[in-house]
């Protein structure tokens, strides 16, 4: 299977050289030349396979150059009990007679990350061997708080990769900020920079267009790549999911084989429910994908208007994942779309970037009224819907997956659709428990303003009888190794120092 640029099809990669490369270099996305349809009889074959297997099957075919024993050897350590906690990997829970919730957050960094960042370095480190490629990589991330560590534990010590995290001193969470600066593994760095996330992005960015520090870095035998949902070796791990859920549903007795699902996603970057639609596309039965926001509700208004516009505030909410005014991975879908169309999109990508902004033709708005719904949803909707939950269900839930159910109970009163619906669950409620437990109880978190996050951990266990993730209690005891705090002009040095 060959891989082309959303801005330029003539530009053909096989699944290594995609992996390696990361971004087209047009800007464009690699994506499949064509999407393998399914037989009619897959589901019943992956239905007994563990999630392992799942993945493995379904991987395979998108990567033609690697065997299915490196896929397997890659799932089983991305996949296995060190690093997940359950032994489903990602479960299915039900709540109602229609709704369950997807657990994507079993991982060791409690949010759903790690469902592609514990598979991309895998992939992208045999990558490199297959391509040719003689120099290593240096993977550089600027983050607000779960991919960094993520990336941090999903490279860690992997062969041919070093990784090197940039966080705002003052814009992660306490808990967020122990998990990057007690990170273990000897090729991994983790700097505070002086400043808010795009202090810190900015540096990353200007790193990434120095030609001066890449000739530098060339020298010495490393190239700089990112570990953001560009990349189609961190997209493609995130299809299996939708299968295995398919699968879990029928083995519960929720659903017959070939009936419609609604899957409902809580939506940033467009990564996760892209996937979903790419699994539509290959023959799973899924209904409506319905993409869910918070108050950055651009894709709310695109999926409902057809215009696309970045011109709006940026609003800072209790589910910062979601904290996005650019969605990256919506180039991808409105290719498939626009049936493949190059030209166009590099039309579309052109207004975006010169004037923030662009509509679609009325070809693709069909496209998508026929996939997609979606709704938004406030702070304070999102801290009632924890509650809420919680008191109905007896069920934990963080601020990203109450986004997502929100929008849900909307989208049921609106359209009277009854289908069954899984709830994308993203992050362990203990990852957000300032949010969740200021929504469980607003008198007790009020009277623990001055108690760090380990200690709201404790608190949000015993509140709501709900066992938080060993890798977050155990933050308790670990050494911090990483505490150094840079002023923006000084991101380089540390680059440089780092790879020495
Ligand atoms: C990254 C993230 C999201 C958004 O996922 P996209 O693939 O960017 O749409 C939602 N919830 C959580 C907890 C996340 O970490």
């Amino acid at each position: 299977m060959q891989y082309l640029s959303t801005r330029d099809r003539s530009i053909k990669l096989n699944a290594a050289q995609a992996i390696a490369q990361g971004l087209s270099r047009d800007g464009g996305l690699f994506v499949p030349e064509d999407f393998p349809i399914l037989p009619k009889n897959a589901v019943e074959r992956l239905m007994p396979m563990s999630y392992v297997d799942r993945a493995v099957s379904i991987m395979k075919l998108f990567l033609e150059d690697f065997s299915e024993d490196e896929l397997r050897g890659y799932a089983e350590r991305a996949y296995g009990p060190a690093g997940f906690d359950h032994p489903d990997v990602a479960p299915v829970v039900k709540t109602d007679d229609n709704t369950s919730f997807l657990e994507l957050f079993h991982g060791p960094t409690s949010a759903f990350k790690d469902m592609a960042l514990q598979m991309l370095p895998h992939l992208l480190s045999a990558s490199l061997d297959k391509t040719g490629e003689t120099r290593d990589v240096c993977i550089l991330v600027a983050t607000s708080g779960d991919t960094g560590k993520a990336a941090l534990e999903g490279f860690c010590d992997v062969p041919r990769t070093k990784i090197l995290v940039f966080y705002p001193e003052d814009g992660v969470s306490d808990v967020q900020k122990l998990q990057m600066t007690t990170q273990c593994g000897d090729n991994v760095g983790v700097s505070a920079v002086a400043g808010n996330f795009d202090d810190a992005q900015n540096g990353v960015k200007a790193i990434f267009s120095d030609e001066g520090i890449r000739e530098k870095l060339n020298e010495k035998g490393y190239f700089l790549s990112s570990a953001n949902s560009i990349n189609w070796g961190r997209l493609l791990p995130q299809i299996v999911y939708y299968f295995s859920a398919y699968c879990d549903l029928i083995k519960n007795g929720c659903i017959e084989n070939g009936e419609p699902v609604n899957f409902c996603v809580p939506t940033g970057n467009f990564g996760n429910i892209l996937a979903g639609f790419y699994a539509k596309k290959m023959g799973l039965p899924i209904g409506r994908l319905i993409c869910a926001s918070n108050t950055n509700d651009v894709l709310t208004e695109f999926i409902e208007t057809g215009v696309y516009n970045k011109n709006r505030a940026f609003m800072t909410t209790i589910s910062p994942s979601m904290d996005i005014l650019i969605s990256s991975n919506l180039e991808r879908l409105i290719f498939e779309l626009s049936g493949c169309d190059d030209a166009r999109i590099r039309h579309y990508m052109k207004l975006l970037s010169e004037d923030g902004r662009y509509a679609v033709s009325a070809e693709i708005m069909a496209g998508i009224k026929s996939d997609f719904s979606c709704g938004s949803c406030t702070d304070a909707e999102t801290k009632d819907t924890v509650r809420d939950v919680f008191k109905t269900y007896g069920y934990l839930i963080d601020t990203h997956t109450a986004v997502a159910y929100n929008v849900l109970q909307k989208y049921r009163k609106i359209s009277g659709d009854k289908t069954r619906t899984v709830i994308v669950s993203t992050a362990s409620p203990f990852k957000f428990c300032d949010s969740v437990l200021h929504a469980l109880d607003t008198a007790a978190a009020a009277s623990n303003g001055a108690v760090s996050g380990l200690e709201l951990i404790d608190r949000l266990e015993e509140i709501s009888g709900v066992k938080a993730p060993l890798p977050l209690k155990a933050l308790k005891g670990k050494k911090v190794r990483f505490n150094q705090c840079v002023s923006k002009d000084d991101m380089q040095a540390v680059v440089e120092h780092f790879l020495i």
